[in-house]
């Protein structure tokens, strides 16, 4: 496949891309493109959303097939809230590959959500069963259907805005190295991690640490607190021990300790309690259909279901354990 996005300002600004789903990390990714000089057209539920790109430079299509059905568009990327989304936004009856057979634009789609990985293998698979546009197959040494990734990130809202996300990919080889110079235009770190689906799997098996993770410093350091340990302290104590972690060291739960994080500002931004409980009920339908263990993400969730589901998830410091 050739390269179809040189990262050069001058190239990009030929291209055409997609981006259905502008949302908290959408609308920033999809800012970082046109910052780089790709000609965007953007496709949201929320017209808002939509208004806001319009106003930033970008173009609007009216539903996700709308979108691939445009002439000359390079690609797709999605980031979408869950698989149901994914679903909707792909198979559905507006969807990406609901356009009919040979009349399909983009050769390559980036799907950024998080969801489980048999739903990002039957989209793949949806996708390999589609027709480009003659134009299309013609500009992309005569491939036949769209290629599709899974390529979910981790960095949040910060790191989207600063093109710093890194990218977990599953797909063919191939077409993760087409799609590096537009993920690189959005994240530092392009990670691939095998066939698709795979790129989703890493994700929620992260999450799953981490869910794990800031559950037990938060557990800890509220029983230490209850025993008259100064949390400051007990935090210090945990970054100079076995104790350290991320959770601990970059992202601590207690308000005070460190600057800049949610906690420190009523628990506020960040990533929500909601989306935790997302990405472990995922990972638990993931455990299950592979006949995995899993006692630990069902725990987790059962803790973040009690949390404020708008809080960022490092609330459950306060409202579980009563730090
Ligand atoms: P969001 O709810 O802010 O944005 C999602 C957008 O998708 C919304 O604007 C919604 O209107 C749109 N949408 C939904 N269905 C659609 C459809 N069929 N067609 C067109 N648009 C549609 O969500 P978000 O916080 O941006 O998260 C998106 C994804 O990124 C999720 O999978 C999440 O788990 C993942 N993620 C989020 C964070 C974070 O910190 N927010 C961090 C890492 C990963």
């Amino acid at each position: 496949m050739v390269n179809a996005f040189p990262a050069t300002r001058t190239v990009a600004q030929r291209l055409i891309i997609g981006f259905v789903g502008i949302g908290n990390m959408g609308s920033a990714m999809a800012t970082r493109l046109l910052g780089a000089g790709y000609r965007l057209v953007v496709c949201d539920k929320n017209e808002e959303a939509v208004q806001r790109l319009q106003m930033a430079g970008a173009k609007a299509a009216t539903s996700p097939a709308a979108l691939a059905a445009t002439p000359g568009l390079s690609a797709i990327v999605s980031m979408l809230p869950s698989l149901e989304h994914v679903r909707q936004a792909y198979l559905g009856g507006d969807g990406i590959l609901s356009v009919p057979s040979g009349e399909l634009h983009p050769h390559l789609l980036i799907d950024c959500s998080t969801i489980d990985p048999l739903t990002a293998r039957e989209v793949a698979a949806a996708a390999s069963d589609a027709t480009l546009h003659p134009n299309a197959a013609e500009a992309h040494d005569g491939q036949r259907s769209p290629l599709l990734i899974d390529a979910p990130v981790s960095g949040g809202v910060p790191g989207a805005t600063a093109g710093s996300l890194t990218f977990m990919c599953g797909g063919e080889p191939a077409a993760v190295d087409a799609a590096r110079p537009l993920l690189e235009t959005m994240g530092k770190r392009i990670i691939y991690c095998g066939g698709n689906g795979t790129g989703v799997t890493a994700k929620l098996c992260n999450n799953l640490v981490l869910s794990v993770s800031m559950a037990a410093v938060s557990e800890g350091l509220a029983l230490g607190k209850h025993l008259g340990l100064d949390p400051h302290l007990l935090s210090e104590i945990f970054n100079t021990s076995s104790a350290r972690c991320w959770s601990s060291d970059t992202y601590n739960p207690v308000p005070g300790v460190m600057e800049g994080v949610p906690s420190s500002r009523g628990y506020k931004g960040g990533f929500s309690s909601k989306l935790m409980v997302k990405d472990l009920s995922l990972a638990l339908k993931a455990a299950e259909h592979s006949g995995a263990a899993a006692p630990m993400a069902e725990e987790a969730h059962k803790l973040y279901s009690q949390v404020d589901p708008n809080l960022d998830f490092s609330a459950i410091y306060k409202q579980l354990y009563k730090g």
